[in-house]
């Protein structure tokens, strides 16, 4: 994942709680085939392998974690694999592994994750990053949620499986990607280019990008992403007279240009509601605790409601910022540039919104409303780049959406399934761009605190949560391929 927010981040962290019971012991039978123990031994050993090559991007590196992958799966009887070097730079490359079904009757399953991940400030975290190291029960590294403890946990998923193909009807494409955090395309956008063959035919995907959320010792949402917000940059550039500082001109460039920005930084665009988040909120309204947000929630997605019932709903809601950036197009201040002298007025200065519309949403309205709102005849905001198609999101009817559904269900009873967009972007986005539904999930489930520790300092997984996220994989995978 590539969304942020350190503020909210420093503000957990100094909380840190270790949570109180277990929410990782599942209490329904072990899958037929799956030995928990043993799950959650081999995928705390393949991760720990993992972080310890060192796949920080850039540079990416990731070679050696594809040779890694391709010396565990190589020998293991009806498993094809395939190393993708790129040409213009061999330190990189993707991996891919076929499970051939004893009887294929159906499509491909594809489960996709990330190889690199982002740098790590060493100077801030407690042990060495790119050293596993176990302590009170979590394993720490860079890596070790996003986004190699899913391909652990694949990687054992798919050794077990392998062991099944009699059983199965589907093949299942495991496809692990380069410079996912940044940098040229020299993965998933590479391979789709170079090596559609390979994946295209997949009925559907499994990818990052979801969230298992424990709270209070229990897992509270299973929350699978199906779409995610499309990412762009508004830049507003302000023009005025230049002259010399000692005489204060009327139409100073950055002082229209501060006015502009900060109407638009409290303006809040339109409510745009898709079917994903409508049901992201109907479901969340059955758990909600406070009674107001509960009401709102509720009002929101209600048949018929009003544009100004929707406002009202929209208002409460948004006093939470995640759900004021699921709820419509956020538009985020990131930069500011203008002047040169403290004692020079500048003809020109320029901001950058990033502004990540709802899929279907024209970013062109939302630009024209950005100048409309900004209200400065000396200030103009222009989308950077061209207005991209958004990818569909991936429907909910899919064998693998349910798969998905009924695999949380059996495994954590009590939690509340939402389809889920996010609000950062995916490789998920160039999949569903080809044709192919992909549903995002970080297996592991997480309290936040933790969670909230994706490109930070301190990055660790609960151990036990190792072995739930296998079997998560497991049962799904199991289910739609036979
Ligand atoms: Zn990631």
């Amino acid at each position: 994942m590539r969304i942020r927010n350190t503020v909210l981040l420093a503000a957990v962290l100094a909380a840190a709680p270790v949570a109180a019971q277990d929410p990782w012991t599942v209490r329904a039978p072990a899958p037929q085939g799956l030995s928990r123990a043993d799950a959650e031994a081999t995928t705390l050993r393949h991760l720990q392998n993992l972080i310890r090559i060192n796949t920080q991007n850039p540079p990416g590196n990731e070679i050696r974690t594809a040779m890694y992958f391709d010396s565990v799966l190589s020998g293991v009887p009806g498993v094809e694999t395939r190393i993708l070097r790129v040409p213009e730079d061999t330190t990189r490359a993707n991996f891919i592994a076929r499970l051939r079904a004893a009887n294929p009757r159906q499509k491909p399953v594809l489960v996709m994750g990330h190889m690199d991940v982002v740098g790590a400030d060493t100077a801030k975290w407690e042990t060495d990053p790119f050293t596993p190291t176990l302590r009170d029960g979590y394993l720490y590294g860079r890596g070790a949620i996003d986004d190699k403890g899913m391909l652990a946990a694949t990687l054992t998923a798919l050794v077990q499986l392998a062991q099944q193909r009699n059983r199965l009807d589907r093949d299942i494409i495991f496809f692990a990607t380069a410079g996912e955090e940044g940098g040229p395309p020299v993965g998933v956008d590479w391979v789709i280019e170079h090596h559609r063959d390979l994946i295209g035919e997949a009925e559907f995907a499994l990818n990052e990008g979801g969230r298992i959320r424990v709270q209070d010792g229990a897992i509270r949402t299973v929350n699978i992403q199906t779409t995610e917000k499309v990412y762009y940059n508004v830049v507003a550039t302000a023009t005025g007279p230049s002259g010399h500082g000692s005489v204060p001109l009327p139409g100073n460039a950055l002082a229209a240009l501060a006015r502009a920005v900060s109407r638009v930084h409290e303006w809040r665009a339109p409510v745009r509601l898709i079917e994903t988040t409508r049901i992201y909120f109907q479901r969340l309204a059955a758990i909600e605790q406070d009674p107001e947000v509960k009401r709102a929630m509720e009002a929101l997605t209600a048949p018929g409601a009003s544009p100004q019932q929707i406002d009202q709903a929209a208002a409460v809601l948004s006093r939470d910022p995640l759900h004021a950036a699921v709820l419509r197009a956020g538009t985020s201040l990131t930069l500011l540039n203008g002047g040169f002298r403290s004692n020079v007025i500048p003809s020109e200065g320029r901001a950058t919104f990033n502004v990540r519309v709802v899929p279907g949403e024209d970013v062109t309205q939302i630009v024209r409303m950005m100048n409309e709102v900004g209200g400065e005849p000396q200030v103009t905001f222009a989308l950077e780049g061209e207005p991209a198609q958004a990818p569909p999101p991936s429907p909910v009817s899919t064998e693998l959406f349910q798969a998905m559904e009924a695999a949380a269900r059996t495994m954590a009873p009590s939690a509340t399934v939402l389809p889920f967009m996010s609000t950062g972007a995916t490789d998920g986005a160039a999949l569903r761009a080809i044709g192919i539904p992909t549903y995002g999930i970080l297996p592991m489930p997480l309290p936040m605190e933790d969670e909230l520790r994706m490109h930070g300092d301190n990055e660790r997984v609960p151990v036990p949560a190792l072995g739930w996220a296998t079997e998560y994989i497991y049962r799904v995978l199991r289910q739609v391929a036979s």
